[in-house]
């Protein structure tokens, strides 16, 4: 009944997984798990949809696929509706804030955090027939928990009588974390692997890695434009703005130009150009590769043979130019990346080029392409590059797997991708630009043989990938703190997080102290067992407390999040901002804390206290500018310093993003807190590190005979039996309070002067404790 416009029928033959649909669909006829596993652009996101439309899924519910990024959900679901002849009511997409799905919604494309949230209000999924979760090899969060839940609910679904399936789409064979995980799978479902269909692409490393790979993947690409045969050239960069700023500059180099008929004119001025090019400099593109070599000198007698073909050259009118419409311009307001200071437009070393781009006439159609461009200019990507014109396109990581561009016979890799990078003591994470895995720097050249041979060029050297580059990168989910990992579910009403069946497990005993302390600091709370059978095996589940919910919405380690969420009161949000960001940093002071003197309740903050005066001190002397000798005299470690300006900044905006309601800001010119607000703070930090708390050890307590001088800065912590000494460092030994809490505890020395010790400790009073650590 489905009826495919031809063109569309003709390109769907030329698909691996076409030959392979008889096979997928006894497959997950008979099985309620299958796993699919194929390279890149061998169709399995768009065909397999299709197979199982038409195998009559989607008559009575739902087939829904999950896709990790926003990019692909909207561009594939517009593609399967395409290919299949059906309306965008029929081939919907939904992901938060926008979606296009219907009461006719047969097939339902949407991001992966989407369908968590659907599992929380339906556990069932009874809208649905069956569920495919796409790119499952970039093993994204919420992919993962989605896995792990799905497990369960599948054989749930047998019992009720109405099944659900469950296919698994990766573009890696690497998919042993699913098959050999008996607590995930019982049985291994089985595997499809489609036969791919990949020309060679032959890979170069540069000789040198040089730090400004923008300014290499520009060099690059006019290399490859100006003395390489035809193919589309596709270049890897990090981020949004980096794609614009590159889209930006080929575009001036080679500007396409709508009333110039370049099918007459590049033959002719190509040529003459890679010649000159040629005969006056040593081809540097990768002289240590012969392959190159070979392909450019084929490519100089086909271009010489075209010469002496085309003798007239029509006239062009220089001033009469058009650009094509989007600029990339208006992308760059209001983008989030911060440019690491390599965008500048001015280069000596680039004009070594300059003659070359001069003397080019070929125009590059340049395109941008990452996961927040707008759907229709995203969309552009799939269309030919007008006649003559060579297509270039520009991307972040998400034309690694998740979108194939046609065509593409040049790749060029800086190597870099940007990883969420998270701080295991505070939980602030930050966006960096990292290298790549082996494995993602090996999906990125194989985009380069999808049409025929292709080259990929690497803009590091072999020793960077053998060493810098991973051979991959850990799941998202491992790399999260634990903390974080367990709120976050136990918000998804996922009570039983240390027992989740994980593709890839965290340390469970890591998650078993996790729940703990999310437990003393009052973000969990212990529910009675719910049936008979819970009661006998006394299986009591811990689930979120509102604060726990409030506390989730902080971008940091819940300890944290809670001093954040309660500081709203007595304005003191910009201070915990400051202190949270500064518990982040080590090592901020190597000087005594003398310089900073203090009373009362501001001394009894202690050294949380004394980062605070000193880091609102030092940002007082950096807006005047004596930021340096500021550091200098006052021992201040004056890179610390500028890290925690960075991590205020970040947190100040990640706060008012993500809470509704809040508007923190930046105080620069912070004073420091008087009396009532340090004994408000105090109460704060003990809020957040209430399971660490210590308590004096009296003298009395100490043994006959042994050095009482050895107690002095001695506290009892917790269950811990030996005694953990205040910090040599740390202004309370001024005061030695009787009851503490502190951030960190350690050890130090060797041998007989090993020792605990806790930093960054803060006085605090009994009668606090069971206010604002109840137990
Ligand atoms: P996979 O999921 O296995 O990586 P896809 O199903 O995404 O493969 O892609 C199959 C083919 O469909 C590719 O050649 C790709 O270029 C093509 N394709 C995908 N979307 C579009 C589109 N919007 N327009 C034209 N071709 C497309
Ligand atoms: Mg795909």
């Amino acid at each position: 009944e489905v009826k495919r416009d031809p063109k569309v029928q003709v390109a769907r033959l030329k698909l691996p997984i076409l030959g392979e649909e008889q096979r997928i669909m006894e497959l997950i006829n008979e099985n309620e798990f299958l796993i699919v596993a194929g390279e890149t652009g061998s169709g399995k996101t768009t065909q397999v949809p299709q197979f199982l439309y038409e195998a009559g899924y989607a008559q009575s519910k739902m087939i829904a696929v999950t896709e990790p990024r926003r990019v692909a959900t909207v561009a594939m679901a517009a593609r399967v509706g395409h290919e299949l002849g059906l309306t965008s009511k029929e081939v919907s997409y939904l992901m938060r804030f926008e979606g296009n799905v219907s009461k006719e919604t047969k097939i339902k494309f949407m991001t992966d955090g989407v369908l968590l949230k659907e599992i929380q209000t339906d556990f069932l999924l009874s809208k649905y027939s069956i569920i495919i979760i796409d790119e499952a090899h970039e093993r994204s969060v919420y992919t993962d928990i989605l896995l792990g839940l799905l497990s369960r609910i599948v054989p749930l679904r047998r019992k009720r009588g109405s099944p659900l399936r469950l296919i698994i789409m990766s573009a890696t064979l690497r998919v042993e974390d699913f098959t050999e995980n008996t607590r995930l799978f019982k049985e291994p479902p089985p595997v499809i692997q489609i036969d791919s269909r990949q020309f060679p692409v032959t890979v170069h490393f540069n000789k040198h890695t040089y730090s400004d790979y923008l300014k290499e993947a520009f060099k690059k690409t006019v290399k490859i434009h100006t003395r390489l045969p035809e193919g589309g050239i596709l270049i890897f960069v990090t981020g949004q703005q980096e794609v614009n700023y590159l889209v930006r500059k080929l575009r001036a180099s080679f500007p396409y130009r709508r009333d110039v008929d370049y099918t007459k004119l590049i033959t002719k001025k190509n040529a003459t150009d890679v010649d000159a090019a040629l005969d006056s400099e040593p081809d540097d593109i990768e002289s240590d590769d012969d392959e190159v070599e070979r392909e450019m000198k084929r490519a100089r007698k086909a271009r010489r043979k075209a010469k002496q073909k085309s003798k007239t050259l029509p006239k062009i009118n220089l001033d009469d130019y058009d650009m094509p419409e989007d600029d990339g311009q208006a992308d760059l307001v209001g983008n989030d990346d911060d440019s690491e200071g390599h965008l500048s437009d001015s280069d000596a070393e680039e004009d070594t080029l300059a003659p070359e781009i001069k003397s080019c006439r070929q125009p590059l159609w340049v395109l941008p392409l990452y996961s927040m461009l707008g759907s229709a200019k995203q969309a552009r990507v799939f269309d030919p590059p007008p006649p003559g014109a060579r297509l270039c396109i520009v991307s972040t990581d998400v034309a690694e797997t998740s979108l194939t561009i046609p065509a593409i016979k040049y790749v060029v890799d800086t190597g870099k991708k940007k990883m969420r990078v998270y701080d295991h003591i505070t939980g602030a994470s930050a966006w960096r630009v990292v290298w790549t895995s082996q494995a993602s720097a090996g999906q990125r050249a194989g985009r380069a043989g999808r049409v025929g041979a292709g080259h990929a060029y690497r803009l590091y050297s072999s020793a960077v990938f053998q060493h810098d580059c991973p051979p991959h990168h850990p799941p998202d989910l491992c790399r999260r703190p634990v903390d974080d990992l367990v709120l976050m579910m136990k918000c998804m009403a996922i009570d039983k997080v240390v027992n989740f069946p994980f593709p890839t497990a965290p340390d469970r005993m890591q998650l078993r102290l996790a729940e703990k302390r999310l437990e003393i600091l009052g973000m969990l709370e212990k529910h009675e067992p719910k049936n008979a059978y819970a009661k006998k095996i006394d299986e009591e589940v811990l689930k979120v407390t509102p604060l726990g919910k409030a506390v989730s919405a902080f971008p940091l380690l819940p300890r944290y999040g809670k001093m954040l969420a309660l500081s709203h009161q007595q304005n003191l949000l910009p201070y915990t901002i400051a202190l949270v960001a500064a518990l982040t940093v080590p090592e901020v002071m190597s000087g005594k804390a003398d310089c900073w003197p203090a009373t009362g309740h501001t001394l009894l903050l202690g050294d949380p206290g004394v980062l605070l005066r000193a880091v609102g001190a030092a940002e007082f002397a950096h807006l005047k500018g004596e930021e340096n000798l500021f550091c200098a005299k006052y021992g201040l470690r004056e890179k610390a310093i500028k890290e925690i300006r960075k991590i205020r900044k970040q947190l100040t905006s990640e706060i008012n993003l993500s809470i509704a309601g809040v508007q923190a800001k930046i105080d620069p010119e912070m004073k420091p807190p008087d009396d009532n607000q340090a004994r408000l703070l105090r109460q704060l930090v003990l809020s957040g590190l209430g399971d660490q708390v210590g308590k004096k050890i009296g003298m009395d307590e100490v043994k006959e005979g042994e050095d009482k001088r050895k107690y002095k800065y001695a506290y009892h912590c917790g269950e811990l039996e030996e005694p953990v000494h205040l910090h040599s460092a740390s202004i309370l030994r001024k005061v030695i309070p009787e009851w503490v809490v502190f951030q960190q505890m350690y050890e130090t020395g060797a041998e007989e002067r090993r020792k605990m010790v806790m930093s960054n400790v803060t006085a605090i009073e009994p009668e606090w404790l069971p206010i604002y650590v109840p137990q």
